[in-house]
């Protein structure tokens, strides 16, 4: 994000994705027979049908990328996802208007120009069935079907130290070993549950988005309530509000929504993309937050009249979605003058788009720009001059109950035929908890996130050796396929490395632990949006749950400087863990 460009110094990235580290079967590492792993056995050990050098947990962005990079390697490994297909988030949340807020053309495995597959993205943000579409065809292009078990929930993993192995159980009473335990569970994984008294004495349908059913949902004459009024509501509303014979949004904090400005693809602009996929790549991962964008080093103080700074700001906004805030100002995130003058801007364009003033100031957003991660919105704030369209604020006029017509606020009862609820997730942190690890003391994953947060790079962590987690607490705050690629590139190289050098366990070091921890709480603090942040109960500090460690999640240092902290941890021979063989392991 723009404020990685003055947070972090430019940086040089050298040697990325250089996956090369194949390895030679040694140190009780099978190797998957096939040529550039694309063909190969199920992900079983020789004989063994329990146990596997790697065990993956989840199928979408994430574990398909793992599991290409270790087969690539001659690592075996095998996938577990609870869902009947692939595809981890694009599975599960097919509510209608889901789509990517990244640019298709960054949306994507870095490496498949160079495996020859062919791809074409139909519109600028893919919907969800074609991003769905797309991982399967990644799935059976590179042949990792046959690696993958669904409908399987890991239900446990535990550290079983004096085999230094993994014993993983799941939801149908199996249980397996495994060297390597690799988290790719998701970020954004575990929807909240309607908090609301009374929901089973609802007459009507309701709906989670983020477990949206895989079937079609008629909206059409009925009477529809939407609570929540994030990124998800943002995409689900629009459509809505075209369907069905009225939306009532309940909207407690506003957003600053930034207009996506979606386009088909023609076929000219995507022969033109696959033409530069090297340099889209290369620009995506030199970017902060992973995307096609070259980053603005203009600073406020750069420019010295309100008319050159709206121009600037126009410009942004024009060409949409995170383009409003990344080719405007660089300091958005850490000068308060420049993030009041984006908010402002913000605040005049939903003013001149609805009509009803009192509508209008509701949905302005007071708190500076980037206190929550800002939707891209698809003809959003248009659907607030529409007659079947009501905005309640429930800011001091919570709700109360779900009665069996509707929403009950203290003020008033709402009748619905249907009622959505778009309220967030237990990010990050929640679904790695949920999983039921168990470190070398017994101790579980979520226990240890209740007390602090504190990885080696949101990679691996002290006192649970030989796991990884590829979208752990503390990755860069980016582009979901950019961050992906990076860790899983990096864990690719770092078992082939334990390979190469007869070692059998990795385990990040305290001390190296709390560096890389102070140093993400360190950047996060010269935000401008480290209170605000906490204070709008955003999910990326963990503030949309009560009971959660209010910190950032996320590495707000960009992805060019986490690429290059992480290469250096291989140059320098890993100081930030301790590498051991058997032998030394002390039980
Ligand atoms: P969210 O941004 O956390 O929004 C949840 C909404 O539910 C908020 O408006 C929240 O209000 C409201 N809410 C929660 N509990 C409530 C309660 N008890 N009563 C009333 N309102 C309640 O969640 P999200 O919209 O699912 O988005 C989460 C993240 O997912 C996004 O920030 C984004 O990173 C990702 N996402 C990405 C895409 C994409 O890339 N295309 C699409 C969707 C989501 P308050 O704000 O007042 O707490």
């Amino acid at each position: 994000m723009s404020a990685q460009g003055v947070l972090v110094p430019d940086v040089k990235v050298d040697g990325v994705n250089d996956s090369n580290g194949t390895t030679n079967g040694t140190n009780g590492i099978h190797v998957v027979n096939g040529t550039n792993g694309v063909n190969g056995a199920d992900g079983h050990k020789d004989g063994a049908d329990d146990s596997f050098d790697a065990l993956i947990i989840g199928a979408g962005f994430a574990g398909l990328r793992m599991l290409y990079e270790l087969r690539k390697r001659g690592i075996s490994a095998r996938v577990f996802d609870a869902a009947s297909g692939v595809g981890g988030t694009w599975y599960w949340n097919r509510y209608p208007g889901a789509r990517t807020d990244s640019e298709s053309w960054v949306f994507i495995f870095t490496f498949l120009e160079e495996l020859g597959m062919d791809w074409s993205w139909k519109e600028r943000y893919p919907q969800q069935p074609e991003v769905e579409q797309y991982l399967n065809k990644m799935t059976d292009y590179l042949g990792l079907r046959n690696q993958i078990t669904l409908n399987t929930r890991i239900t446990g993993a535990h550290r079983d130290e004096s085999n230094n192995t993994w014993k993983v159980s799941t939801n149908k009473d199996e249980t397996f070993t495994c060297k390597y335990l690799i988290t790719a569970a998701g970020v954004l994984a575990t929807p909240l549950k309607p908090p609301f008294a009374g929901l089973d004495s609802f007459q009507g349908e309701w709906y989670q988005t983020g477990l949206w059913p895989n079937r079609k949902i008629d909206f059409k004459g009925k009477k529809i309530g939407l609570i929540g009024t994030g990124a998800t509501a943002v995409q689900v509303a629009p459509i809505v509000a075209h369907n069905a014979e009225k939306l009532t949004m309940f909207q407690r904090t506003p957003n600053y929504v930034v207009p996506a400005r979606n386009y088909p693809i023609g076929s000219e602009q995507m022969d033109a993309i696959k033409g530069s996929y090297e340099e889209i790549c290369h620009r995506a991962r030199t970017h902060s937050m992973g995307f096609d964008i070259i980053d603005s080093k203009l600073k406020f103080e750069d420019l010295e009249n309100d008319e050159a700074i709206q121009s600037v700001l126009d410009a942004g906004w024009e060409k949409g979605g995170f383009h409003y805030f990344f080719e405007t100002f660089s300091d958005t995130l850490t000068n308060p003058k420049t993030n009041a003058v984006a908010s402002e801007y913000v605040r005049k364009k939903i003013r001149a788009i609805v009509d009803d003033k009192e509508k209008a100031e509701l949905l302005c957003p007071t708190y500076p720009i980037f206190s929550k991660r800002p939707p891209a919105g698809h003809n959003y704030y248009s659907i607030f001059n529409r007659p079947n369209v009501e905005l309640v604020n429930i800011k001091n006029d919570p709700i109360e109950e779900i009665t069996p017509k509707g929403v009950k606020l203290g003020s008033k009862e709402y009748e619905f035929d249907m009622i959505i609820f778009a309220l967030g997730f237990d990010a990050v942190t929640g679904t790695l908890g949920n999983i039921g690890i168990h470190g070398s003391n017994g101790e579980s994953l979520a226990d240890v996130f209740k007390r602090e947060l504190t990885t080696s790079y949101g990679v691996t962590l002290p006192g649970f050796p030989n796991m990884f987690m590829i979208f752990g607490p503390q990755v860069p705050f980016a582009n979901g396929p950019m961050v992906i690629d990076t860790v899983a590139d990096w864990i690719g190289k770092t078992i082939s490395y334990l390979e190469k050098h007869h070692y059998d366990r990795i385990e990040s070091k305290q001390e190296a632990a709390e560096k890389w921890s102070h140093q993400v709480n360190h950047l996060f603090a010269q935000t401008v949006v480290a209170q605000s942040a906490m204070d709008v109960k955003s999910w990326y500090v963990g503030a949309n749950i009560e009971s959660k460690l209010h910190r950032t999640l996320l590495y707000f240092g960009g992805i060019p400087t986490y690429i290059n902290v992480l290469n250096k941890e291989i140059e320098d021979g890993y100081p930030g863990h301790i590498l051991s063989s058997p032998k030394e392991i002390v039980v």
